[in-house]
């Protein structure tokens, strides 16, 4: 299997890229953001507590969001492989994660993290906000809180991969081909 996680900042450009690796590798999409707003959007349980949480740019706890992804996981027992999108957020996460696949006999293949600088993704994300219907791409003060949390808590899931020799940095500022040539020649010469 080829399971990738896509890592960066928000207004990295993960799901834009996540969207074109799918379709060349044959993997399967798992981004918890939209499962999230696809929770939200169905007016379930998980979604009003995830809501919560994500309109003051906050994280869902990692029991919940942790529980959400290997349920999801657990949909595509055929799959090729996995691009996790926005997950792993946290140590805790990153080590369910291995764990849990683990107990499938399959692993992380690599990080590939997306890098761009904070000025550029304040840009990108106001500009998403004008037209994503996202609330949280809307504020000024919840995307420099996202950034924050990113800072504090994601931004070290980086060493996890780092220490077990599997991230690869891209940088992430140019055209959307440009980039997504980096990070598949990434995977082909990992
Ligand atoms: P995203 O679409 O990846 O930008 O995520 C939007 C929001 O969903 C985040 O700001 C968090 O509130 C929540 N979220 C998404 N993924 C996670 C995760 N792995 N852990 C906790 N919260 C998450």
């Amino acid at each position: 299997m080829l399971n990738i996680v896509l890592f960066g900042p928000p207004g990295a450009g993960k799901g834009t890229q996540s969207e074109k690796l799918i379709d060349k590798y044959k993997l399967v999409h798992l981004s918890t953001g939209d499962i999230f707003r696809y929770n939200i959007k169905n007016a379930t349980e998980l979604g009003t507590l995830a809501k919560s949480y994500m309109d003051k740019g906050q994280l869902v706890p990692d029991e919940v969001t942790i529980k959400m992804l290997e349920a999801e996981v657990n949909k595509h027992a055929n799959a090729k492989g996995f691009i996790f999108d926005g997950f792993p957020r946290t140590h805790n996460q990153a080590e369910a994660l291995e764990k849990f696949l683990a107990s499938k006999n399959t692993s992380i293949t690599l990080m590939l993290a997306l890098e761009v600088e904070e000025q550029e993704l304040k840009k990108r994300l106001l500009l998403r906000g004008k037209d994503s219907g996202r609330a949280d791409d809307k504020d000024p003060e919840v995307i420099q809180k996202r950034i924050n949390v990113y800072n504090a808590e994601t931004a070290p899931v980086k060493s996890f991969y780092e220490s077990q020799k599997k991230y690869v940095g891209v940088n992430g500022i140019g055209s959307i081909d440009d980039i997504f040539k980096s990070l598949c020649n990434a995977i082909d010469t990992f």
